[in-house]
């Protein structure tokens, strides 16, 4: 589960970590709040689930997601120009997100602005902290420059470590002490909250020679969320996509994709073999969408349902292979929620196969009947193309 920088920040003050002081703005009748503590300058930050926002347009403006006002003025400007718009980032995909909320904090001045970050890392099953010197926006470009070091839960983060850090970032001498306070806090913090991720994008150097976190990413881990019944509720359901949120509590896993051809599988090996397949042959994926082991008629129904919402499906693909499920029971499925406006192509084999499609070819007979898979790939791919 992602949260909003603000959000983050709270963790932050929570775990002794130097960052901006702010405040949320989410409606204009805020605005006199807000230039009560901000009667000069301030920076104000459009809160959305991605990143990029510094270098993001608002659409319909030539205004950024991060903005440095400068009398009250300029800050009830941006607010009334901003708030409720679209931000548009190298993250956020070209349709942006919708700005519910601005944060408006302290213009911080640094001499230097560094990258850290905490995450788990897959390959070797530990939590690892990297840093870089060249922080700042568009760390991708600047991937060479990462240091990284691995901790051993067990015995969690040690001061040596935290060194070596200080050094790969070339620190000042008398500035480590205040680094290993704050990559240790840093660390407790994400131990403690099960985080996966906890990124501060820029770290700032201030002329004093303090060090302050100016951006704040932090991810939760979705499976320990019932030990933090706190932190569930940090959860910003206008961020997340509706149709993920109602395929799960059908117990399905449904991914938005770019393309045009919906799939519905069970397994989600075979899903992605069948997204793979898809592109072979020349067509795009609209999802990635797992049935799950049992697949129930419900499943299906629903399954069917919500990828008729998405906008850009064109046609659908239905591929399961019946085990624990049964195909007929699938068939059933399909037959309460077949489009008649789009071709689909359904291909069942295993468990209670014949019956299935028996069921089909009697009581849906638009529906494409294929049982070999590369066939039935290819043939969702042609029929949607010349639509
Ligand atoms: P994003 O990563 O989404 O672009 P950031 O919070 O990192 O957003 O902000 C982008 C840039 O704006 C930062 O790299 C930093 O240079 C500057 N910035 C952010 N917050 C402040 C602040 N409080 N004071 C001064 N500069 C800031
Ligand atoms: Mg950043």
């Amino acid at each position: 589960m992602n949260i909003h920088e603000f959000q983050a920040k709270e963790l932050f003050v929570e775990y002794n970590i130097p960052t901006t002081n702010g405040l949320v703005v989410r409606s204009l009748s805020e605005i006199p709040i807000a230039l009560e503590r901000f009667p000069e300058k301030s920076v104000i930050k459009a809160q959305i689930h991605a990143g990029g926002r510094g270098k993001g347009t608002i659409v319909g403006t030539d205004l950024p997601g991060v903005y440095l006002a400068r009398s009250a003025e300029d800050t009830a400007r941006y607010i009334q120009q901003t708030l409720g718009g679209v931000l548009v980032t190298n993250q956020t995909g070209s349709q942006g997100k919708r700005i519910y909320a601005l944060y408006l904090c302290d213009v911080v001045e640094v001499e230097h602005e560094y990258y850290l970050s905490v995450q788990l890392d897959r390959s070797t099953a530990k939590p690892m902290v990297t840093v870089s010197r060249s922080g700042g926006v568009e760390i991708e470009a600047n991937a060479k420059n990462l240091y990284s070091i691995f901790i051993d839960p067990e015995s969690g983060i040690h001061a040596f470590q935290i060194r070596a850090l200080a050094r790969a970032l070339g620190l000042e001498r008398r500035i480590v002490p205040n680094f290993i306070e704050l990559v240790s806090n840093l660390y407790r913090l994400f131990c403690d909250k099960d985080a996966t991720l906890i990124e501060i994008n820029p770290l700032g150097l201030t002329l004093e020679g303090g060090l302050i976190a100016l951006d704040a990413k932090v991810i939760l881990d979705d499976n320990a969320l019932y030990r933090h019944p706190e932190l569930e509720a940090l959860r910003d359901a206008a961020e997340d996509d509706p149709l993920e949120d109602r395929a799960s509590r059908f117990s399905m896993n449904y991914v938005a994709a770019e393309g045009d051809i919906a799939c519905i599988v069970n397994g989600a090996g075979l899903a992605m073999a069948t997204m793979d397949m898809i592109a072979f042959y020349g067509g795009k994926a609209a999802n990635f969408l797992d049935l799950g082991s049992r697949a129930d008629p419900i499943q299906v129904r629903e399954a069917l349902r919500i990828v008729q919402e998405n906008p850009n499906t064109r046609g659908i693909f239905v591929n399961v292979f019946g085990g624990i499920a049964q195909c007929d029971v699938v068939a059933e499925g399909i037959l309460e929620q077949c489009p008649q406006t789009m071709p689909v192509v359904v291909r069942l084999q295993g468990a209670s196969a014949e019956r299935g499609q028996q069921l089909l070819r009697e009581r849906a007979p638009s529906v494409v009947l294929e049982n070999d898979l590369e066939r039935s790939v290819q043939m969702i791919v042609s029929k949607v193309r010349e639509r």
